[in-house]
Order: C-alpha cells, then structure tokens, then sequence
C-alpha cells in the first residue's frame, strides 16, 4: 500500500521492504565477520526493534545470545525527553561484548541513556545498530557502528516504529503525509 491512515494521520511510503531488507543484509554480513568469536549479546530495544531484530539475527551466523531491553521516550510524534526504563537485563554483562539493537537513533538521548544503563554492568564493548539514523537531528558523539539507512528528519512509523502504538505491523516504512 502507497498510502496509509494511522489514527488521525495520513502516511505515505518512504522506505520498501526491498530497501529495508537490502540494508540488514548488508549489516549481518559486517556482523558475521565482525563478531566471530566474540559470543556477542545483542540487546533489543523495545518495543520499535523487534522487526529489526528479528530480521537480522536470522542472517547474524555467529554463536550470540539474545536478550530485551524495554525503553519508552515517544508519546505522539515528538520527542518529551522522558525516558523511562521498564524491563532491566537479567544476564551478567561483566566482560560481555554487546550489541544495542535500535530501530532508529533521533536525537541520540535514549541510545545514551541505554548505554549508561549498561555501562554500570561493566561489559568489554558496547556496539551499536540502528536499522534507521536521522543524521540531522542527531546530537550525540557516540558513534554508531551499523547503520541501516540514513533518513530525514521526519516522523515516520511502520517496520515496528508506531504512532501512538499503531502501524508497527507494516512491512514498509512510511512518513507523514504533510
Ligand atoms: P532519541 O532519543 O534518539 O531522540 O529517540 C529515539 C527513540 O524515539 C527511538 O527508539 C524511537 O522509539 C523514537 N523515534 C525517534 N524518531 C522516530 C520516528 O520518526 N518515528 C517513530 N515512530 N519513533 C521515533
Ligand atoms: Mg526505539
């Protein structure tokens, strides 16, 4: 579908199914030469990543484990700030080399948060993927190690990312319709 209704918005595609499951292969295959050996842990943030991440870790070949991490900082379509962790990781990170799965990086504020959750359990390495990064509205130094697909600063939802909880269950991206 070109277009789609969400509550009481309108949205139209921005980003196929092709383009999207182009870029994950494209970051499984740096993953599987990356992090050969190094019994990684990936991290999914939910509730948005979990398409993503689910895509993904069927193409990551290496030996991992797979735990989830649930953040919330939306309510409508902009950022309050407030982010609140709801469900901690109950796996020892110490010494750990892991791997953030996000469905997109904004303004940086949750990945930063995120990271100093986890910095406390003193891992050996933090890697960061993001299926989607708005370069724009970044504000953050921390560098992103697997980038999906760079994209404008617009609202969009689908492929897991909401509007007020709906529209995650799309297999394409879309953006407001202005
Ligand atoms: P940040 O803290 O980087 O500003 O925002 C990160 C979080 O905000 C993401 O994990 C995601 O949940 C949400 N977010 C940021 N941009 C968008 C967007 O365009 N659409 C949706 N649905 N959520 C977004
Ligand atoms: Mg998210």
């Amino acid at each position: 579908m070109l277009k789609i209704n969400v509550l009481d918005k309108k949205f139209k595609v921005s980003i196929t199914s092709e383009d999207i499951q182009d870029s994950i292969r494209k970051i499984a295959l740096q993953m599987n030469e990356d992090l050969k050996g190094k019994d990684p842990l990936f991290i999914v943030i939910l509730n948005g990543a979990f398409i993503f991440a689910s895509d993904l870790i069927k193409q990551v070949n290496v030996d991992c484990r797979i735990s989830f991490l649930k953040m919330a900082s939306y309510h409508g379509t902009a950022s309050t700030g407030k982010i609140r962790d709801l469900i901690g990781i109950d796996e020892d990170l110490k010494g750990k080399n892991l791997v953030i799965v996000e469905d997109i990086v904004d303004t940086g504020f949750t990945l930063e948060h995120i990271i100093d959750i986890l910095e406390k359990h003193s891992p050996a390495e933090i890697k960061i993927a993001t299926l989607l990064f708005k370069p724009n509205a970044y504000k953050k130094k921390i560098k992103l190690d697997y980038v999906g697909i760079e994209i404008p600063n617009d609202f969009i939802v689908g492929y897991g990312l909401d509007y007020n909880g709906y529209a995650r269950n799309t297999k394409d991206i879309y953006v407001l319709d202005k």
